[in-house]
Parts: structure tokens; C-alpha cells; sequence
């Protein structure tokens, strides 16, 4: 769909086809608010937080500027999360709008999600989410900073999933201007990026029962260095990377040693 497309059809409530067959028109005020998404939009601000709500993995989430936007990378995440998991007890760090913990609760009836957040922002809209999907008493919203979370906890779970904040802090000035517009705090990934991914390998394997996995979505040029991270880590035994529909590698699965 095109970005008017989109408009059109979240202001008519209707489908793409209904748009183009029955040629369905803006009444007055429709029109007015027509106007006023096309000017917001003009003044730079994602077409995601004037819609308030965004697709993620074929169900629909309420974003605010207060989260992360969902980003199609992140479905290729919960498909290899959903391929590999195992088990009933699932850790999402650093949860936004609870896109990922949410739809692995919604296409996994059995599983029990623990979700962790630094920003009361996010867990306002995640619970909202959570709500909305009909998960909410299968998933626990922590208001937390993942730092503290992750050292003090003790519950193990049989899979920890994250896409942390991954952008070299120096590069955070330079970013699109939309893209700006989101939580830093969602974004930023210290000095060079990589601050999450030390914390997490290092600290997860804590919380992850034997032969359960750490997925983790990372940046266009991480690889590498991530993977060089958990061959420093011996409770993971075991490495796989998956790549984006770019063709570029984005995502890491860890197994923890099964004896
Ligand atoms: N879990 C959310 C997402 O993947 C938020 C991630 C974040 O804020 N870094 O979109």
C-alpha cells in the first residue's frame, strides 16, 4: 500500500480493495483529518505515531512516541524464536510496545511471558496491547532497567528474546529525522552499539534453563562482534546466525549447555 493508501484506508476503516473498487470517499471531517495527518506528515512525524497504531506480525499494536516503532526485522526475530522455542517461560527485554512478547503470547496459547521495561511509557502501552490480544493474564510487564533485572533475578525461563537499543551512541545525531523522533532510550546502544549485548550474555545465561536460548535481534554490521562476545561466554554452547529478507545477518540464537 502506498503511505496515502494507508491514510485512506485507517481514516475509512476499510480495506485496500474497498478503496479502490467501491471508490469510497472522505466525508467533511474525514477530510479535515485527512489534512492534518498529510500536514503532520510533511512536518517529518512517522506516519506510525499519527496513525497510532502499526501492523507487526499480521496484528495490529498501538504505538506511541513513547516506544519503539515494530519493524518488520524484528518479525523475522519472533519467526526464529518461534521455530526454536520449547518450553512454557519466556523473557522479553526491553519490550516497547510488547510486540514481540504479545504475539509470541497470541500464536503460543501455552507460554507464560515476562517482559522488562526501563520506561513506564512503554508498559502503559504494552499492558494496553496486551489487553487488546486478549494475553494479558499470560504476560507479566516489569518496570525495570534491564541492568538491575538482569542481576538480581533468579526465575530461569526457557527462552530470552531481545532487540535491545543498538545504535552507536555518536551516530544517534545522524539519524533520519523520523527515525529521531522515536525513544532514544529504545535506541541508543552506548559507544559502540554493543553495550546491551555484553550485558545480556554476559548476565542471561543465569536465567535461561539448560538447553534453552537467548534470541537477540542486532545492527547491519554487528555480526561479528556479537558473535565474537558469546564464544567469550562458555554457558552458551551452541551458535546460529539468521539473516533479515535484505539478506543481512540480524539476528543470533544461543543455546545453553544441555548438561
Ligand atoms: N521489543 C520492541 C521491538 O522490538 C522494542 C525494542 C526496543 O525498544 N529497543 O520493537
Amino acid at each position: 500500500m502506498t503511505e496515502d493508501e494507508i491514510i485512506l484506508t485507517h481514516i475509512l476503516k476499510c480495506t485496500r480493495a474497498d478503496l479502490i473498487l467501491k471508490k469510497q470517499k472522505l466525508d467533511p471531517s474525514q477530510e479535515r483529518q485527512y489534512k492534518e495527518y498529510r500536514s503532520r506528515r510533511a512536518k517529518g512525524e512517522p506516519l506510525q505515531y499519527i496513525l497510532g497504531s502499526w501492523d507487526f506480525y499480521g496484528l495490529e499494536f498501538n504505538v506511541s512516541p513513547g516506544v519503539l516503532i515494530p519493524r518488520p526485522e524484528t518479525e523475522g526475530l519472533v519467526d526464529a524464536a518461534l521455530k526454536n522455542f520449547k518450553g512454557v517461560d519466556i523473557l522479553d527485554l526491553g519490550t516497547g510496545s510488547g510486540n514481540i512478547a504479545i504475539t509470541m503470547a497470541k500464536l503460543l496459547p501455552y507460554v507464560q511471558v515476562t517482559t522488562v521495561d526501563t520506561s513506564l511509557d512503554a508498559i502503559e502501552v504494552a499492558i494496553n496491547n496486551a489487553q487488546i490480544h486478549g494475553v494479558e493474564s499470560r504476560v507479566e510487564f516489569v518496570h525495570a532497567d534491564m541492568r538491575d533485572f538482569l542481576v538480581s533475578h533468579e526465575k530461569r525461563y526457557d527462552m530470552v528474546i531481545s532487540n535491545p537499543p543498538y545504535i552507536p551512541s555518536p551516530q544517534m545525531s545522524h539519524l533520519p529525522l523520523d527515525v529521531q523522533q522515536e525513544p532514544s532510550i529504545a535506541l541508543d546502544g552506548g559507544e559502540d552499539g554493543l553495550d546491551f549485548y555484553r550485558l545480556i550474555i554476559k548476565t542471561s545465561p543465569y536465567l535461561i534453563t539448560r538447553g534453552g536460548y537467548l534470541i537477540m535481534e542486532f545492527g547491519d554490521g554487528q555480526a561479528e562482534a556479537i558473535k565474537d562476545l558469546a564464544r567469550a561466554q562458555p554457558l552458551f554452547s551452541h551458535r546460529e546466525i539468521f539473516k533479515d529478507l535484505a539478506g543481512k545477518d540480524r539476528i543470533i540464537l544461543l543455546s545453553t549447555r544441555s548438561v
